[in-house]
């Protein structure tokens, strides 16, 4: 995992960024001479992918380019007025907001007011219009390139050159987000295969790319544990994250390699650079492929001891996912996503069908449905949250659950009906308190209750367990085995508590690692505590679906497992490569170890010749 989960976020340029790299068409790959720049990132979801980058936020990619019928032309025109009008209101505004000490500042706004009314632009803008039919963002796009592309070269060793083609650019980009409006919404629909670059992606953003054909997502922020990443790696999707300059330095356009198995992005890659690129891909596909076709083999120890499998879904399609990949039922739902990206919150009805499909289609195997985890760095829309300086540590899960409770017996009620057709479990999330739990019983008792009264049918026992991913859960895991009829440890979580680092922070994401070995004396902890009074324990944290975690994890005591699903066939793979007594003797280790770096160490030395090619993730590593 040492060099999946640390990336160094350096970059090494072998050439500082250009102005020059003006966005091109997505349509093709920009494939004159130039030399690549490495970007190192987080390796977020394995695979490696080529392709054209369409920058996120970058406005000059954020319209369709649409031809218009002459009858559409006097429209385009009021467009572009009105355009330029909340252009020059904008920086008029901006002007007079300034302090009298920044006069000059001031001064530079109002000659850009000027130069949104530029003839020799608006020339060429209505040539593009009126005679290209190009709507009105393609044509300003254009323009402004043209023009920029006019002081290529001189530009390069003229400093009054260079400051006028950012006056250009400026005052292009100005008039495209009066154009496009700045508050568009982020839905973003691919007319051909492309690499999303983003400053960040939300997880409404990545499950409304579920139907694009998106080959890799690079951000600048975010870890391995982070949303983007699991869903990426949900998704089946390459990713590279943590990637600091990403939007300075990629355009629109640029031809890309994503190299999510090591954490790498080049820009500009050479062609012998693309070839190794599509070979990788080719022997990680080739490589997934025959992991997959053993997926119906027992997962077992090398002596035999069993380890259940189990998938972490965040979409209902993700469940026939799971099934096909071996899953032995889904140990974490992510139900939170129902309630992203939209205005309304979803009905009793629709819940309970989305519960009921995913339950069928995992029948037999079990269901665990996570009641919402809504705050934090998962944020609904839909709930009124409070602005907290610290989200995290605030109005989130189980804590938001009980403060709406109307709103939880919702959701409460829509599992129970759920329960008629199949094995449904119930999870709480962020369970700090046993007063919390006993608050969600008597919630759930009430929903049972409301059902029955109504003769809809249901389960008449239904599990409620909880997750441990707050310390103090942890530490009070004998108390909780009393409340709870089964634990899932949430490491993503537990590391931010435990280690007091935000999950999403880029510069502390090499510090936040579950290998610490405070993180292990907990997962200890707890994995004792519930094998003492019969709660079973299981573990659905990103650590699972890393080969050498999950072997530790084995030698730790815990017997099952949930992942994403794509990893299932790799970790079932490295289970069957070694003895329980074998990870038991590392895990003992481990704990005996005083830093997450020794434990790597340990695992890389003891592991690691005997799962390289899991952990590279390609046939012939
Ligand atoms: C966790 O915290 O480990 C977990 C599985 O939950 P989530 O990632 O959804 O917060
Ligand atoms: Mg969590």
């Amino acid at each position: 995992m040492a060099d999946r989960t640390k990336g160094a976020t350096s970059q090494v340029g072998a050439r500082p960024p250009s102005l020059g790299d003006v966005s091109a068409p997505p349509s093709s790959f920009d494939l004159e001479p130039r030399e690549a720049i490495i970007l190192k990132g987080i390796a977020g979801s394995p695979g490696v992918a080529v392709g054209p980058a369409l920058v996120l936020g970058d406005v000059r990619s954020s319209f369709i380019r649409r031809h218009v019928r002459s009858s559409q032309i006097p429209a385009e025109f009021e467009r572009i007025k009105n355009a330029v009008s909340t252009a020059q209101r904008t920086l008029r505004e901006v002007g007079a907001r300034m302090p009298s000490a920044m006069r000059e500042a001031s001064a530079i706004l109002d000659a850009y007011q000027l130069m949104l009314e530029d003839p020799t632009l608006h020339e060429r803008i209505h040539y593009k219009l009126k005679i290209e039919r190009k709507c009105a963002e393609w044509a300003v796009s254009e323009a402004g390139e043209e023009i920029v592309a006019l002081f290529d070269g001189a530009a390069e060793r003229d400093v009054y050159i260079l400051e006028r083609r950012h006056d250009i650019e400026f005052v292009c980009d100005r008039l495209l987000r009066a154009l496009v409006g700045e508050d568009r919404s982020r839905a973003v629909r691919l007319e051909e295969p492309m690499i999303i670059v983003a400053r960040d992606l939300s997880p409404a953003d990545t499950a409304s790319m579920v139907r694009e054909p998106a080959l890799a997502f690079v951000t600048c922020v975010g870890t391995r544990t982070s949303h983007t990443s699991i869903m990426a790696r949900a998704l089946e999707i390459p990713a590279v994250v943590g990637v600091a300059d990403a939007i300075d330095q990629i355009r629109t356009g640029n031809t890309l390699v994503v190299d999510g198995l090591t954490g790498e992005v080049f820009i500009h890659p050479s062609e012998e650079m693309i070839r190794d690129a599509r070979q990788r891909s080719e022997q990680h596909l080739a490589f997934a492929r025959r992991l997959l076709s053993a997926r119906h083999k027992p997962c077992i120890t090398a002596d035999g001891v069993p380890i259940e499998l189990k998938a972490n879904v965040e979409l209902p399609a993700e469940a026939i996912l799971a099934v096909d990949h071996g899953a032995q039922g889904i140990g974490l739902y992510r139900t939170e996503f129902l309630y992203i990206d939209r205005t309304t919150q979803p009905g009793e009805d629709e819940q309970y069908e989305v519960y009921r499909a995913i339950v069928e289609a995992v029948s037999p195997q079990p269901v665990t449905l996570r009641t919402f985890d809504i705050g934090g760095d998962k944020f609904a829309s839909t709930f009124q949250l409070p602005a907290e300086m610290n989200p995290a540590l605030g109005l989130r899960a189980v804590r938001l659950a009980l403060k709406q409770p109307e709103v939880f017996l919702v959701q409460l009620r829509a599992m129970v009906r759920a329960s008629a057709h199949g094995d449904v479990r119930i999870m709480v999330p962020m369970v700090t308190s046993v007063h919390e739990m006993r608050e969600v019983r008597r919630l759930l008792g009430q929903a049972i209750e409301q059902v029955r009264a109504r003769g809809q049918a249901y389960e008449e026992h239904i599990p409620l367990g909880m997750m441990i991913e707050v310390p103090a859960a942890a530490i009070m895991a004998d108390v909780f085995a009393r409340e709870a009829e089964f634990f899932s440890l949430g490491t993503n979580d537990l590391v931010q508590y435990a280690l007091a680092i935000d999950r999403a922070s880029q510069p502390l994401a090499a510090q936040a690692s579950p290998f610490d070995p405070a993180i292990l004396r907990l997962i200890k902890f707890v994995t004792n505590a519930g094998n003492e009074h019969g709660c079973p324990v299981s573990l659905c944290g990103a650590m699972a679906s890393d080969p050498l975690a999950a072997c530790l994890l084995v030698g730790l005591g815990l017997r099952e497992l949930s992942m994403e699903a794509a990893a299932i066939p790799e970790i079932k793979e490295a289970v069957r490569r070694l003895t329980l007594q074998e990870a038991e003797s590392i895990a003992q280790r481990a704990l005996a170890c005083d830093s997450a770096d020794a434990v790597e160490e340990l695992l890389a030395r003891e592991l690691a010749p005997r799962l390289i090619d899991l952990l590279a993730g390609l046939a012939d590593a």
